[in-house]
């Protein structure tokens, strides 16, 4: 893929990343799938090169960079069949709303064991009864003392077994008015009253999903992170990120697709020329690249936004990045598939598990449709039918 408007360090990052994603490659992916244990190795490895932190503050043991070259890491691990889905958690959302709101104490106490691997942030904002309506989020946070008494739950919420602690997003009332405020809060996972469930997901992914219960867990004063008045902000300050993230997820998966289907098709013969002769096979497999290139472009342009400050512009080319990319691999997959005729559902060639892989990058972290209605009615002005 071209890279030329990039800078030399981005693609000396490209081929920093993509060197250690051989190195470990879709065959490690799989095994640590088969054996239901997450990526460790491969984690812990991409936090000693400095990947996990390339986007933290190095006064926190992190790189100094943005989104950008986070995402640049994940795409890179992903285009090489090992992505690690808790990138997009761990460092992009956790890591950034803390570095950005977080008081110094949270800073030193989180920021470079998130940069350098050794410690990991799960993100529970889903809930069973409000999902894509997350201004219905009913998790309530309660003064007791300096303390908070958490309560509600969570459904989805991503590797909460291999984290320290899971930022939750929860609400406060306001004294004044009694509306409920939207809050963010550090929860440890072994809190008292924190419990989890692993959701049975027709996913071959190395994370698991999980739901969670929280009775009445105590927290002291300094688990909320920020301002109890700017909750929104602060969260959109995360979740743009996410956005961008899950952008580059799949982007980096639809390479990987497009890849193998281009390899076998330059080899397989059933005529008289190889079956990438044919333009039927040869012209999807063009419009997954062309459309793959787009959907970076669209995230390039949403990360430059967001690691310049603009987090309004950076919302509306997130959104329209991840749109796009989501879109993007799922069409590059489901080529993919298809080029590899009987072996596109081989565990062998290992591409039919991407079908339903590839689907996430369309419901999460915020659906196909609901980005739509952010168009229509932020971008276009179109009036709401909810
Ligand atoms: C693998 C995976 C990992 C995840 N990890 C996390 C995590 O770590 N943390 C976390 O908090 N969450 C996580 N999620 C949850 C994810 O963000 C939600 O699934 C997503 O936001 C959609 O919510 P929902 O599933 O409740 O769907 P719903 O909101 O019930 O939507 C169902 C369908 O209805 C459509 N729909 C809903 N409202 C409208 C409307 N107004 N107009 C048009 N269509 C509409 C949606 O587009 C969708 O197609 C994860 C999900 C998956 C699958």
């Amino acid at each position: 893929m071209t890279t030329h408007i990039e800078s030399e360090e981005h693609k000396a990052l490209r081929s920093a990343v993509a060197a250690l994603g051989r190195r470990f490659g879709r065959d490690y992916l799989v095994q640590t799938v088969a054996a239901g244990r997450p990526p460790t190795e491969l984690w812990s490895e991409a936090g000693k090169l400095g990947y996990l932190g390339v986007s933290l503050p190095e006064e926190y043991g992190g790189g100094g960079g943005g989104i950008t070259e986070l995402s640049l890491v994940l795409e890179e691990l992903g285009a090489a069949g090992s992505p690690l889905l808790m990138l997009v958690v761990s460092p992009a959302i956790c890591g950034t709303v803390i570095a950005r709101f977080g008081t110094e104490d949270q800073k030193r106490q989180w920021l470079p064991g998130i940069a350098d691997g050794t410690r990991l942030m799960a993100f529970g904002i889903t809930e069973p009864d409000a999902g894509s309506n997350s201004h219905r989020i009913t998790t309530t946070a309660r003064r007791d003392g300096a303390d908070w008494l958490l309560t509600g739950r969570k459904v989805f919420i991503s590797g909460v077994d291999i984290a320290d602690a899971v930022l939750i997003v929860g609400r406060t009332e306001d004294a004044r008015t009694g509306r409920l405020k939207p809050c963010l809060f550090i929860v440890p996972t072994d809190a008292e009253g924190f419990h989890r469930r692993p959701i049975d997901m027709e996913l071959s992914a190395a994370e698991k999903q999980f739901e969670l219960v929280l009775d009445d867990v105590r927290l002291p004063a300094d688990a909320l992170v920020g301002d109890e008045d700017a909750g929104l902000l602060q969260l959109f300050a995360g979740l743009n990120p996410e956005r961008i993230m899950t952008a580059a997820f799949a982007i980096g998966m639809g390479r990987y697709a497009l890849a193998r289907a281009v390899e076998y098709a330059r080899d397989r013969n059933v005529w008289k020329t190889p079956i990438g002769a044919h333009q039927a096979i040869a012209h999807p497999l063009a419009q997954a690249h062309i459309d793959l290139e787009l959907a970076r472009l669209m995230t390039r342009k949403a990360a430059h936004l967001y690691d310049a400050g603009d987090d309004t512009g950076a919302g509306e080319a997130a959104n329209m990045a991840k749109y796009a990319a989501g879109e993007a691999c799922v069409k590059a997959v489901d080529q993919a598939v298809h080029t590899l005729g009987g072996n596109g559902l081989t565990r062998e060639f290992g591409l039919a598990s991407l079908i339903t892989a590839a689907r996430v990058a369309r419901i999460a972290p915020v659906s196909r449709e609901m980005i739509l209605n952010y168009v229509s009615h932020q971008t276009l002005g179109l009036p709401k039918s909810y």
